[in-house]
């Protein structure tokens, strides 16, 4: 991706840089030894701190300190708020629209191949959004994606993933911790578990408390996290009482639900309206597909009031962990940082606790709280820069001008999200 032409806009603009630290495409991404300082007028912690004129080092792809910025600055953001890497606890990181305009099935035709090149080509594009970690739930084209960008093959975002998920169908709780089990052979980051119907189908509990109870608990004995799919309020509270880690969605969670995950440090993920957005925008990709039909699509319109209403109920609840997540399905990766759009203009969130939500509080809820989501010594230099104050102008969360991911430059000024990728 970097070219030489970047570089040459980059100098246009007066913007100094250390060539060293730019990303090689298609080479291995070792982060640089040398310091690399990167100075913005405005800093956002991640912890819901917000400081001007800083400086902030980063050795090894590390950041080793942040200070008032003072003498040379190998990469000056100007005006621009730095903040730490976006972090989407919620995406499908394999759906994909494909050369026939359709969402992609088994069966249409594609070989693997060509599913994990499109799941390589959302990868890329989420982590060109500001987006350096994303958990995908899930499924097997993920592994190949995780691992070249792990190993630095690919450029992409950090990735967490639950190669699949699990629902009813388990059968007995023997058979579904076999289930989990199988999962974690295969090289399962965390689990992912459906507990209710979609919200297309209305949302009903699927599975019981015994089974929840027998997926939650065999993959905490396993040492893995639990994510479930659950709109119902009883859902919920089962996956609360199962001691399950994110309960996604929860578009009809009653107050005693809420409660419940605020007292037992359930991580809530619900999202404000990329998801929507994309299937309504976009019927043609998906009609006549499963529950894509008018009716389905009546019922998701349907679900926006309903996830208005939702954040007036979450938002009263004291201790109630909420994180980030867009749910971002075949034609929505990308455009990962709506939800912050929306959650600021829509659901009256401050700019500066939105990127709180999406920064440590995200990593947190992955185990990941100690080393990304903050902008402070220690912690893997991964940091985003957005052209304009999101506090003053929500819509700065899409225009995301610099990414750091472990040290290494992905994207530079200027540029805004999207503008040279879209589906044909
Ligand atoms: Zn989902």
């Amino acid at each position: 991706m970097t070219s030489r032409g970047n570089i040459r806009r980059w100098c246009v603009l007066g913007i100094v840089v250390s060539a060293t630290v730019i990303a090689q495409a298609g080479a291995a991404q070792a982060p640089d030894s040398s310091e690399v300082v990167v100075r913005a007028g405005t800093v956002f912690d991640g912890m819901g701190a917000v400081r001007r004129h800083m400086d902030v080092v980063v050795r090894g792809g590390r950041i080793t300190a942040v200070r008032p910025s003072s003498g040379h600055a190998d990469v000056d953001l100007g005006d621009r708020v730095l903040a730490p890497g976006l972090i989407d606890t919620h995406v499908h990181l394999g759906w994909y629209i494909t050369a026939a305009h359709r969402l992609h099935q088994s069966g249409d035709g594609d070989d693997d191949a060509t599913a994990i090149l499109n799941a390589a080509g959302n990868a890329e594009r989420m982590l060109q959004a500001g987006f350096t970690t994303i958990q995908s739930v899930g499924g097997p084209e993920d592994k190949p994606v995780r691992d070249a960008i792990a190993r630095g093959v690919l450029a992409g975002p950090r990735i967490v993933t639950s190669l699949g998920s699990l629902n009813e169908n388990a059968g007995s709780p023997d058979s579904v911790r076999a289930v989990v089990r199988q999962f974690k052979a295969a090289g399962a980051d965390v689990i992912k578990i459906f507990a209710s119907k979609s919200i297309r189908d209305g949302g009903v509990q699927t599975m019981t408390q015994a089974q929840l109870d027998a997926a939650c608990g065999e993959a905490r004995t396993l040492g893995l996290r639990s994510i479930v799919h659950a709109h119902a309020a009883s859902a919920v509270k089962a996956a609360v009482r199962a001691g399950c880690t994110q309960v996604d969605h929860g578009v009809l969670v009653d107050d005693e639900g809420l409660a419940m995950m605020a007292a037992a440090g359930t991580y809530f993920e619900p999202q404000c309206s990329l998801v929507m957005r994309n299937y309504l925008d976009h019927k043609e990709w998906f009609r006549g597909i499963g529950n894509y039909n008018d009716e389905g699509f009546a019922a998701t319109e349907r679900t926006i009031g309903l996830r208005k209403a939702l954040v007036q109920k979450y938002r009263g609840v004291k201790g109630l962990k909420v994180i980030y997540g867009t749910d971002a399905v075949a034609g929505a990766h990308g455009q990962n940082g709506r939800d912050l759009v929306c959650r600021v203009k829509e659901n009256g969130e401050s700019a500066v606790d939105a990127v709180t939500s999406a920064t440590s509080l995200s990593a947190e809820s992955m185990g990941l709280g100690t080393s990304i989501g903050r902008i402070a010594p220690g912690f893997l230099a991964d940091l985003v820069a957005f052209d304009g104050d999101p506090r003053r102008d929500a819509d700065a969360f899409m225009r995301v001008g610099f990414v750091m991911k472990g040290g290494v430059v992905y994207r530079q000024p200027p540029s805004r999200v999207g503008a040279s990728r879209s589906y044909p």
